[in-house]
């Protein structure tokens, strides 16, 4: 049987509770014990895949097509395994589950409520992935903060989990902020103790208290937390502020967060923590060699959490070349024919980034043509594969008004067009083309070498494709689609003969870039760019002439 830790979080949000649940995940792991996390987010919507970016930073696909918390992005790149439609529960899951069961007469006249209903309902979720006999331990990281009135429901469901199961099957770890009074000069315990109040007011009360924390933590002020949060001193763990957040681990070791977790638990025997890869990533990534800067060009780049997955992906690659990756956000909307060489002329590679609707999508196809023109490496994702489709169409096979039909319906070139099997779609959540799909890679392709593979499995989150109908046109020209799903022939890879390393995919190859396993096309760009950036100097004039003829 599978015992439960269940971590919340006080004081504020943004605390980190995603990377304590993922670090402590990693140790339990790193001991032999079999771990999975699960997230339950107390919003409405039935899961985030229709919250804008902006919202909610970026939308987490698994493998079987769920749309997730980024959160689960952190579990996938600690532990180094897939999650699922089952780690990602929301208040509107929740309540959609009991409402249909309401309506389908299970409840034999009941009145349906909060509690127990509800809270039923998120038990039985909250069990589900330990009942699979896959897994020792189940981490479940509550979203919000203690307090708020839509996560009292789940408190409400741990608080009876608790009660119902043996001491030694369930623990409750909080986070919580300890702030730093500059003009006191002092660490203030106070807010700590209000939410571990709070927390006891519902029921529930935690075994293991992690304090994030801009300073050190003193014995004295661990024994006074200790103290009025009625835990032993041993149980009150110093999180502080990390270089890189996959120091943490680490940390929580070295503070012996995994060791009191494990006593609590009565798992004895366990082995010594097997941590050797990680901190051989973490040796690499702590003394580069090099360094390139790569634009990302989007339109959500002021928000760093909407390109989470790809900005980690960058992180696990550089690491593996020893190289700095500095990643230059370029803002999509601003970019233009008069201005792009001199907004891109410094970078050594480009990124355009995956996204939806026509706000800044021009400036995107500018970014393209520059990169193909100038032969500086090129990584287009999704909606960047698209562009680059796009960018093709217009200016090398001359078809002036080529577009995408999400962005201009009536045009007369769509060379990306909407999925047959998405016509029929009416309703927006969770009926894109979702989770992973194999895809065929030519022989002698730049993807082969890449992947070294024949085959290859990926993560698809997206509506439009490119048209089959021009790849006539397309392959008399240098472009290839040098991947193919072999079931429908929808094009997933496109790459361009005549230049040093140009790569568009319609997957999202950042979901799956681990610690442990860094995607191989991110690995593979930081290398062309780091080729680039030490060949570049005058041997590679930038072509602006073009852009001023036309500007
Ligand atoms: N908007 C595009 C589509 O739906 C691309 C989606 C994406 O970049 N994830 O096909």
């Amino acid at each position: 049987m599978a015992k439960y830790i269940f971590v919340t979080g006080g004081v504020t949000s943004s605390l980190g509770k995603g990377i304590i649940a993922a670090s402590l995940a990693k140790l339990l792991q790193s001991r032999g014990l079999k771990v999975t996390i699960q997230k339950f987010d107390p919003y409405i919507n039935v899961d985030p895949g229709t919250l804008n970016p902006y919202e909610h930073g970026e939308c987490y696909v698994t493998d079987d097509g769920a749309e997730t918390d980024l959160d689960l992005g952190h579990y996938e790149r600690f532990l180094n395994i897939p999650t699922s439609q089952a780690n990602n529960v929301t208040t509107g899951r929740i309540y959609q589950t009991v409402i249909n069961k309401e309506r389908e007469g299970e409840y034999l006249g009941k009145t349906v409520q909060v509690v127990p209903h509800i809270t039923d309902e998120i038990k039985r979720r909250m069990l589900l992935l330990g009942e699979s006999g896959q897994y020792d331990i189940v981490i479940t990281e509550l979203g919000g903060t203690v307090g708020d009135i839509e996560s009292l429901p789940f408190v409400e469901a741990v608080r009876q989990l608790q009660w119902e199961m043996p001491e030694e099957d369930c623990m409750v770890v909080h986070l919580t902020l300890i702030p730093y009074l500059r003009a006191a000069k002092e660490l203030k315990t106070k807010p700590t103790q209000h939410s571990v109040r709070l927390l006891s007011q519902e029921g529930v009360h935690p075994n293991v208290i992690v304090c994030r924390t801009e300073h050190p933590l003193t014995d004295e002020l661990k024994r006074k937390i200790a103290l009025f949060c009625n835990v032993k001193p041993d149980a009150v763990i110093e999180a502080m502020d990390a270089g890189t957040i996959y120091e943490v681990p680490l940390k929580m070791l070295e503070e012996g967060l995994d060791v009191i977790v494990l006593k609590k638990l009565q798992i004895n025997g366990y082995a010594a923590p097997e941590l050797s890869r990680w901190k051989a990533f973490l040796d690499k990534l702590n003394a580069p060699k090099s360094k390139i800067s790569i634009g990302l060009i989007g339109k959500y780049v002021e928000l760093q959490d909407a390109y989470k997955s790809i900005l980690e992906a960058f992180v696990h690659a550089g690491a593996v070349n020893q190289c700095k990756v500095q990643i230059v956000n370029v803002h999509s909307e601003f970019i233009d024919a008069s201005n792009v060489a001199g907004k891109l002329k410094d970078l050594d590679g480009l990124l355009v980034a995956p996204g939806f609707g026509s706000r800044g999508v021009e400036g995107k196809i500018e970014a393209v043509r520059f990169a193909r023109e100038n032969g500086l490496p090129f990584f287009g994702i999704c909606l960047g594969m698209q562009m680059a489709v796009i960018e093709y169409a217009r200016n090398v096979l001359g078809w002036q008004t080529a577009h995408s039909t999400e962005m201009d319906p009536s045009t007369a070139y769509p060379v990306i067009a909407l999925m047959e099997e998405q016509k029929k779609v009416k309703k927006k959540g969770g009926t894109m083309r979702l989770g992973a799909y194999p895809c065929h890679i030519e022989h002698g392709s730049l993807a082969h070498k890449i992947y070294y593979k024949d085959q290859i499995s990926e993560r698809h989150r997206h509506r439009w494709e490119f048209n089959n109908n021009y790849l006539e046109s397309f392959l008399q020209s240098g472009f290839v689609p040098s991947g193919k799903n072999p079931v429908n022939g929808l094009v997933e890879i496109i790459e361009l003969k005549n230049h040093p390393f140009f790569i568009g995919v319609q997957y999202h190859p950042e979901l799956k870039s681990t610690v442990e396993n860094p995607h191989p096309i991110f690995v593979s760009f930081v290398q062309a760019a780091k080729y680039y950036a030490d060949h570049k100097a005058a041997s590679r004039p930038v072509r602006m002439e073009k852009e001023s003829a036309r500007g």
